[in-house]
């Protein structure tokens, strides 16, 4: 009889113990209907783009010469074009412009041909050319924030850098000269019918924007990886990223043309977005969404002067106020894959991404005119900014005030 007591009290134990630990699972992920990657696959444009549509909107950078071989490729398969050139970062007025050309040449589809940027605009002005309105309508914290009501026009993406990821992302991110801030618009409709990523297309990326967009893709790894919104989806897609720039950014940033370190990034960024989209982001990207609204700096910069000191940051507050929080894990996995020792503590990858930034030749933000009495007015904008409440421990201004302090 005892035993049988015994062997009951041990069968009810463990779940009630397990119990105590389990926290029920619950995710939602969401991509670009369609993937395409590899080398040359930018020929397969014009058939992708013809099974959309007859009238394509194409959006490309600065120079829309670059897109020459894109533009053949869509007439020879009987797809008209329009060009739509982006130069800089996209705000309001580009979207407007875009949609106003857009519908004056009766396009159906939009094209775009370029980086982070130029996808971003190519994704605001595909949605807002079958939704009435105005685009502020439709904006976060500036605007009104209404939800999209229609599916966007039919949009293919096709990045020209290895960074930001927008060819997976459900956002697009714009800027208002009049408020000094970089907003979102957001909506599920933003992912792309096609996301089309050709590792070639970045070969010729001088080494600075090599550099710059890498740490983006990187950022844009480890934040969506150590979040409060990480789940086991996005965690696979985060490590094996993380394994790929760890591989693949300094060989790209030496040497252009190695075409293995460049798939290494373009899949990395890719594997960025698809991350970010459904898991979100932390303090890095909420700070730079200010910073990039009040002064003339590269995205993936920004996150790379922050990046090393938010890592820091996090560290130390997770010690103090949530020991037992599993993102002080997460980092020493995020060290072990970075500098591919077994034995890496947490340290380790701090020490190894700022290094990284450091023989990347990645200035501070001082560099590009942000000082000291600028500070607060980042820390009150970060406040508002969603990818702050991602962060797997919420800062204080003091530490944030800290930490970008050293970033200058
Ligand atoms: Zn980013």
């Amino acid at each position: 009889m005892q035993r049988v007591i015994f062997l009951a009290g041990i069968l009810l134990l463990p779940p009630a113990l397990l119990m105590a630990n389990w926290r029920a699972m619950r995710f939602e992920f969401a991509t670009a209907q369609r993937i395409l990657f590899g080398a040359q696959t930018v020929k397969e444009a014009g058939r992708l783009a013809a099974d959309l549509g007859r009238h394509a909107l194409v959006v490309a950078g600065a120079d829309p010469g670059r897109a020459a071989p894109l533009l053949q490729g869509l007439q020879e398969s009987g797809v008209a074009t329009a060009v739509y050139s982006v130069a800089g970062e996209p705000d309001l007025e580009t979207v407007r412009r875009g949609v106003a050309q857009a519908r004056r040449e009766r396009c159906g589809v939009v094209v775009s041909f370029g980086g982070g940027s130029v996808l971003d605009a190519g994704k605001a002005i595909a949605a807002m050319m079958s939704n009435d309105g105005d685009i502020l309508d439709y904006i976060e914290i500036i605007g009104r924030g209404r939800s999209l009501a229609r599916p966007s026009a039919p949009f293919l993406a096709i990045p020209t850098t290895a960074g930001t990821g927008s060819e997976a992302t459900r956002n697009a991110v714009l800027a208002s000269p009049e408020h000094r801030v970089k907003v979102s618009l957001r909506s599920p409709f933003l992912l792309p019918s096609i996301a089309l990523v050709d590792p070639e297309l970045s070969r010729d990326l001088p080494p600075a924007l090599t550099a710059s967009t890498g740490l983006d893709a990187l950022t844009q790894l480890i934040e969506p990886y150590v979040c409060v919104r990480a789940n086991p989806m996005t965690d696979c897609l985060c490590e094996e990223g993380m394994r790929r720039v760890a591989r693949g950014l300094r060989a790209a940033f030496a040497e252009g043309h190695d075409a293995s370190a460049r798939e290494d990034m373009a899949l990395a960024s890719l594997f960025g977005g698809m991350a970010l989209a459904n898991a979100g982001l932390g303090a890095v990207h909420g700070l730079a969404g200010p910073i990039g609204g009040m002064f003339a700096a590269p995205h993936g910069a920004v996150c790379a002067a922050l990046l090393p000191r938010v890592m820091q940051a996090n560290l130390r507050a997770l010690r103090l106020r949530q020991p037992d929080s599993p993102a002080l894990a997460r980092y020493q996995t995020v060290a072990r894959l970075l500098t591919g020792r077994s034995q890496a503590g947490a340290e380790d990858g701090v020490a190894w991404v700022g290094a990284l930034v450091s023989d990347l030749s990645i200035s501070g933000l001082g560099r590009y005119g942000m000082q000291k009495e600028n500070i607060a007015e980042v820390v009150a904008k970060a406040a508002q900014a969603s990818s702050m409440k991602a962060n797997p421990v919420l800062l204080t201004s003091s530490e944030l005030s800290a930490l970008l302090e050293e970033a200058l």
